[in-house]
């Protein structure tokens, strides 16, 4: 049985504030354990946002650290808790990232030259540990820790390069699709990110916007609340988690979404709950 763990769920930046205590405030960082690694030794870390940061105090300081993490895309608030990431500052820590290439500048080039003077005192290079930076297309990717995780990559609309994240892992399916632009009409859904979502065990989608906010921001790169249950239901999902909360969200109206959702659902095979930070879920 897979294990996920959410460390951050907002969209676009950090929200501290105490009408978010309870959905949290920090950015995209959701973390995979394979049944194959009780003790969670072995991460699969999808996006480096500020939930990375509350991920790390977990993490041992001693140089044991391994992980893979799947970057879905360079946006700030998807990269921010890396130069934060205290374990990979240990000699003997190891830390993989796979991600998009973005204009033909691969990804390491992209990350060395956001994460320097003058925008960071340190480079990456300058942290103990080893950081292998590798790029994705649309390959097949087989990560070597325990489970064997085949991870399937997927392009998707948004403002830059962006890919989905498919992954397959002790017999279930995880879909990752953080930020993802719903088309005009609302409806349309590309056979290539049917592909990726099919039959998924559960489907972490952006969920930015109700309708009345997409009509005013439609070109934001985000979806709405009804275009990520398009989605989950045409691919016969069997979870939808929203996720990538817009960050004027307070916890209250969270709430009041997720019962709207779970009420109003007429596909009844279909569970659907919104992301909440420090929530572990089994699949
Ligand atoms: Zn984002
Ligand atoms: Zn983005």
């Amino acid at each position: 049985m897979a294990r996920l763990e959410f460390f951050g769920v907002r969209g676009s930046h950090p929200t501290p504030k105490l009408e978010n205590l309870r959905f949290g405030g920090n950015t995209s960082c959701v973390v995979l354990y394979s049944d194959a690694d009780p003790d969670g030794r072995f991460p699969v870390i999808l996006d480096l946002g500020t939930g990375l940061t509350k991920f790390a105090v977990r993490q041992p300081l001693d140089g044991s650290f391994r992980g893979t993490a799947l970057l879905s895309h360079l946006h700030f608030d998807h990269i921010q808790g890396l130069p934060f990431f205290s374990p990979i500052d240990r000699k003997g820590a190891r830390l993989l990232i796979y991600g998009p290439s973005e204009s033909g500048k691969p990804l390491s080039e992209s990350l060395s030259t956001l994460i320097a003077s003058p925008f960071f005192p340190v480079t990456l290079s300058d942290l103990s540990g080893e950081i292998i930076i590798g790029n994705v297309d649309t390959s097949e990717i087989v990560l070597d820790q325990p489970g064997e995780p085949k991870v399937f990559p997927q392009l998707v609309e948004h403002t830059n390069a962006t890919f989905g994240f498919r992954i397959e892992l002790d017999g279930k399916v995880i879909v990752y699709i953080p930020d993802h632009q719903a088309p005009s009409d609302g409806l349309t859904v590309k056979e290539s990110v049917l592909d990726l979502c099919s039959g998924a065990d559960i489907l972490i989608h952006d969920a930015q916007y109700t309708q009345r906010e997409f009509r005013k921001k439609s070109h934001w790169g985000h979806s709405t609340y009804d275009y990520a249950l398009e989605i989950a239901s045409r691919a016969e999902a069997k979870v939808l988690t929203f996720f990538h909360h817009d960050p004027c969200r307070s916890d209250e109206q969270l709430e009041e979404v997720e019962r709207h959702y779970q009420n109003g659902n007429s596909i009844s095979a279909l569970h659907i709950f919104a992301a909440r930070e420090g929530a572990l879920i089994k699949i």
